[in-house]
């Protein structure tokens, strides 16, 4: 008779001799071996938002580019109103506006009537709001002390001429545009959206839409990533469902070799009899990063099959959807032209309580509720329902901690991915 082992009932348990991979470490291992996979081409600003600079962008131009009065008033040489006391100007004809410059001297003891974003004219460093003044329309009447340069904008306050607008890498925000057209750029050069491919693999899975069969179950992992990949501005490219098949995997990634700059596989990725992810990176392709000390998510394998990078992800739909946002989130965007950055996150007081043990990264499926962070429950990290549930992650670190409510832990947002 055979004796059985002792029982650990540890998911984390690994033969002597290997080790789980800290998640520091696969962050190191990811920043220091990934570069942009994409051409560049000039894009108009039109289609410009949600691309990734290919090049440093400097202002062709300032911002103001002439100074130019901030609000409707009376513009004078301010000289004149530095100290305390009424100030009397004599009016001239004419006035100053927005696309309607005065093209005269302002004189001393003169005032020009001027409107918003006029330039200021000759003569003309300072603006008197003007419900501040009285006037008969042959003079204008006002009490100092006002600053000179009071109520004006200075030419390039904002933005200098030849000023480093955005480094190449930055992401283009709404906002941004607005920047590049107050400076005149209307085309900037960016870099090619990547193409990621999305892969489930498994015997057991079906498209939606099918008839199961006893043993068989839908394909939850691959419109979820798709739909992130999308959401992220990357290109996406359905690679669908493969059997746990060696020769079956090997040929969709030879595919995909061809049409994808990058792929994202779920299921296969641990050391089990039908995990064939993991086993024909390591045999024939380059396995990197394997078995993580992350939970969930642990069975993970990050590696490169004829150039192309993959992120073999667990099939587990929660681990599938929390190693994407953490792990290749930010790798893709490095792929894709971007810089490598770790997510912001939030010291919450948590809501709940938790018994966490050493030697992995724990992520909880989160949100907020009333200044403090709740943790879904159970933590079954089959549950699907927890991910529509929370709006977040709390990330524990590697150590053990007892976490009683009221302790402060660190909340990402979704978004922040
Ligand atoms: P694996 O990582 O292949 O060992 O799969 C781990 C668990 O996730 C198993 O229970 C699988 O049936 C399940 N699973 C794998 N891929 C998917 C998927 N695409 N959708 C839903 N469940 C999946
Ligand atoms: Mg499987």
């Amino acid at each position: 008779m055979i004796e059985p082992p002792e029982l650990r009932d540890d998911c984390f348990v690994l033969p002597p001799g290997f080790n789980w991979m800290p998640v520091p470490k696969v962050f190191e291992l990811l920043e220091a071996s990934l570069d942009v996979r994409v051409r560049s081409y000039s894009r108009s600003l039109a289609d410009a938002y949600g691309c990734i600079l290919a090049e440093p962008i400097f202002a062709k131009r300032s911002n103001p580019s002439y100074s130019n009065s901030a609000i409707d008033g009376y513009g004078f040489a301010g000289i004149q109103s530095k100290k305390s006391g009424s100030v009397c100007l004599k009016l001239l004809n004419g006035r100053a506006a927005a696309g309607h410059p005065f093209k005269e001297r302002v004189p001393s003891g003169h005032a020009l009537r001027v409107l918003t974003g006029a330039i200021l004219p000759e003569g003309v460093d300072t603006v008197v709001l003007q419900e501040d003044v009285n006037t008969n329309g042959d003079e204008v009447a006002f009490r100092g002390p006002l600053k000179i340069g009071k109520n004006t904008r200075l030419a390039g306050e904002d933005i200098k001429v030849g000023q480093l607008l955005f480094d190449k890498g930055h992401i283009l925000f709404p906002s941004d545009l607005a920047a590049l057209a107050s400076v005149g750029l209307g085309e900037v050069d960016v870099f090619a959206p990547l193409r990621v491919g999305v892969l489930s693999t498994g015997d057991e899975l079906i498209e939606v839409g099918c008839d199961p069969q006893k043993g068989q179950i839908y394909d939850a992992n691959r419109q979820m990533l798709l739909a992130q990949i999308q959401r992220s501005g990357f290109q996406i490219v359905d690679l669908g469902i493969v059997k746990d098949n060696a020769e079956h995997i090997r040929d969709i990634l030879d595919k995909a070799s061809k049409i994808c700059d990058a792929v994202v596989t779920t299921g296969g990725a641990s050391s089990g009899d039908e995990d064939h992810m993991a086993a024909l990176l390591s045999s024939e392709g380059t396995l990197n990063i394997w078995r993580v000390a992350v939970k969930p998510g642990r069975p993970m394998a990050m590696g490169l099959w004829k150039g192309l990078p993959i992120f073999g992800l667990p099939g587990n739909p929660v681990a599938a959807f929390v190693c994407a946002l953490v792990f290749a989130q930010p790798a893709l965007r490095v792929l894709a032209g971007g810089k490598w950055s770790r997510p912001e996150g939030y010291m919450v007081p948590a809501a709940f309580s938790k018994s966490k043990k050493p030697g992995r990264q724990e992520y909880l499926r989160a949100r907020l509720a009333n200044g403090t962070v709740e943790a879904f429950s159970p933590e079954g990290s089959g549950r699907v329902t927890g991910l529509s549930w929370a709006t977040g992650l709390v990330e524990l670190q590697e150590p053990a901690q007892c976490i009683q409510p009221g302790d402060l832990v660190r909340y990402i947002p979704f978004s922040e991915f």
